[in-house]
């Protein structure tokens, strides 16, 4: 028997043009009862994207298209709320220039507020987590606090940390860096329970017209998908979509925590898929862990810590990007980078000062104790973390 109150939709798109995008999500919404019930007349919404940083291409699967928060946002208004859409990228990202390169600038001319919650102006503050499991208190801004209702919009993309990055994660964009860098630090799958148990969604709607596959959530292969898939549960909703990843529903353990706090269900057998059958839908994405960058050496040793953050991992991949193009990926042969904080305990056998390179803040802690040369910053720029790699200390804090 299912529980008819949690539903999730999956709706196939017809097209790229703006109405047959806002088709979907109004069938979307239609399909799991409305928005009635979440958004009041005179709520403040916060709509948010995952803007986590500027793509090559808009449509290459790493950010929410404009066109599904626009639909969004007039569903809300229709429904008396006022929306606003607002996003914190990445660590070491410009928002601003995601906002521009995603052109959402076309949404700030039609009058939706488009905010940048780094720059300057929006006031701190913080917000408390209840029975948390990683901290107490999250440090946000006054109008997230303020919102009477949050709408989480992300896409379908995998993730080399968190196998897949959904509704859930995509709300680290609404704390501060600071508290970003410390939950990859302390524990990502905690840390985003706490801020979803903090902020609670009321409705998640996954833009996946187009996700990434392999390398995400910012370098991975752009996979077409045509699907919008919505739920008032953030925990159904990322169940029902890792599954249509090709996933099962355990693999993802940020859904099985939220799950085991009762921050929604994840329990198929109680969960009502609406529209499209999850087997007519489903692609296997490819694992990050499956892909490899063609030509570097198999003597470079890249060691991650599990510590280690968007940051740093967006920088070491986006050089390894960079050296393949410049011809540069034999000059690593033989050395080993290490990413993160690491114990020195995890020191890997033959790592010496000579062939290692502490690469970011966190891992440059082992640099006083002579283990390598370090790349300073945080994260560190992409110009220095090359020079690191080939040879010279170099960065600074950023
Ligand atoms: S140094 Fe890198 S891993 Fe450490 S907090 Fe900064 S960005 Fe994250």
């Amino acid at each position: 028997m299912k529980n008819p109150e949690v539903a999730v939709s999956v709706v196939r798109t017809k097209g790229n043009d703006y109405p047959l995008i806002k088709e979907a999500v109004d069938e979307a919404l239609s399909l799991i009862g409305g928005i009635s019930d979440i958004i009041r007349p005179g709520y403040k919404v916060l709509v948010k994207p995952n803007l986590v940083a500027t793509p090559t291409e808009r449509l290459s699967g790493g950010v929410t298209r404009w066109e599904v928060c626009k639909a969004i946002c007039e569903a809300v208004t229709e429904a008396g709320g006022k929306p606003f859409i607002a996003e914190s990228s990445a660590i070491g990202v410009d928002t601003e220039d995601v906002i521009f390169v995603c052109e959402y600038s076309k949404l700030r001319e039609e009058g939706i507020p488009v905010i940048d919650l780094k720059s300057g102006g929006q006031q701190p503050a913080k917000l408390k987590v209840e029975n948390p499991a990683l901290v107490s208190e999250l440090d946000t801004w006054q109008i997230v606090a303020d919102a009477d209702a949050i709408i989480t919009v992300p896409v379908m993309k995998t993730h080399d940390q968190t196998e897949v990055t959904l509704g859930m994660k995509n709300c680290k964009g609404l704390i501060s860096d600071t508290n970003k860098k410390n939950f990859h630090f302390l524990g990502v799958v905690d840390g985003v329970t706490d801020i979803i148990s903090a902020l609670k969604p009321v409705l998640t709607v996954i833009d996946g017209t187009f996700g990434q596959q392999g390398l995400g959530p910012i370098f991975g292969e752009t996979i077409e998908m045509g699907l919008i898939v919505a739920s008032k549960d953030v925990v159904a909703c990322d169940a029902v979509a890792s599954l249509i990843m090709g996933y099962e529903v355990d693999d993802v353990k940020i859904t099985v925590a939220a799950a085991s706090r009762g921050l929604g269900e994840k329990d198929m057998d109680r969960i009502d898929v609406k529209g499209e059958k999850i087997d007519d839908v489903r692609v296997r994405f490819k694992r990050s862990s499956e892909v490899a960058i063609e030509g570097v050496p198999p003597s470079f040793n890249l060691v991650w810590s599990d510590k280690a953050c968007t940051g740093c991992r967006n920088t070491v991949i986006s050089v390894l990007m960079d050296m393949k193009k410049e011809n540069l990926l034999g000059l690593l042969d033989g050395q080993y980078a290490l990413v993160g904080h690491h114990a020195e305990s995890e020191i890997p056998i033959g790592a010496s000062p000579e062939n290692t390179v502490l690469v970011g803040r966190c891992a440059a802690s082992l640099g006083a104790a002579g283990y390598g040369r370090c790349v300073i910053g945080c994260p560190p720029g992409n110009s220095d973390t090359i020079k690191g790699l080939i040879g010279e200390s170099a960065g600074k804090e950023r």
